[in-house]
């Protein structure tokens, strides 16, 4: 009896030992893998991570008047493996915390992020195309001479053309 009455006035003073959810937010620990989401700012719309994708939960577009791209995650098809993350060039991807996917079955195509990602136009020849994020060029170039900032507008063809120039003129104007 005694034990008994220890234990109780214990667990009186510490209260429940299991999480008040749905009453209050349910601790999730930072890392947890909730759902997938897109920084549409960083993607160049290669589409590594719809060739990766395990669950076929990634679809890329074209829109109709060719200026950009629809990105599409369905967070009902995606399994959480992180492969898109591990894939993607430019870090545009991360698996966040949120995890409130809980749905109807009717509302199950809404269950996704999707993006209108537009095209920039070549600073060379007027193609759509993205932006090379900084962070990815400066590590592509970090041991190349090319100044980046000059090169990041252009789409890959010309890319090729102007660093190939600018490294020609930087070695023309070495001194022999
Ligand atoms: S792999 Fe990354 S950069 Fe390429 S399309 Fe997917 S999100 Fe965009
Ligand atoms: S985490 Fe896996 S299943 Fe989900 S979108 Fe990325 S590659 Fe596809």
């Amino acid at each position: 009896m005694f034990k008994f009455l220890k234990i109780l006035i214990r667990n009186i003073f510490q209260g429940p030992a299991t999480e008040a959810f749905p009453l209050a937010p349910a601790p999730t620990p930072d890392r947890f893998r909730g759902r997938v989401s897109i920084n549409p700012d960083l993607c160049v719309g290669c589409g590594i991570c719809k060739h990766v994708c395990t669950g076929g939960a990634i679809n890329i577009s074209p829109s109709d008047d060719k200026t950009g791209y629809h990105y599409t995650v369905w967070y009902n098809s995606c399994c959480l493996c992180g492969s898109c993350r591990y894939y993607c060039p430019t870090n545009a991807i991360s698996i966040v915390n949120n995890w409130h996917n809980s749905h109807f079955q009717e509302e199950k195509y809404k269950m996704a992020e999707t993006h209108f990602i537009p095209y920039m136009h070549c600073e060379g020849c007027g193609a759509p195309m993205r932006v090379l994020p900084p962070h990815i060029a400066a590590k592509i170039y970090a041991h190349s001479p090319v100044d980046v900032n000059k090169i990041i507008k252009l789409c890959p063809s010309c890319r090729q053309i102007a660093t190939a120039e600018q490294q020609g003129e930087l070695h023309e104007s070495k001194p022999e």
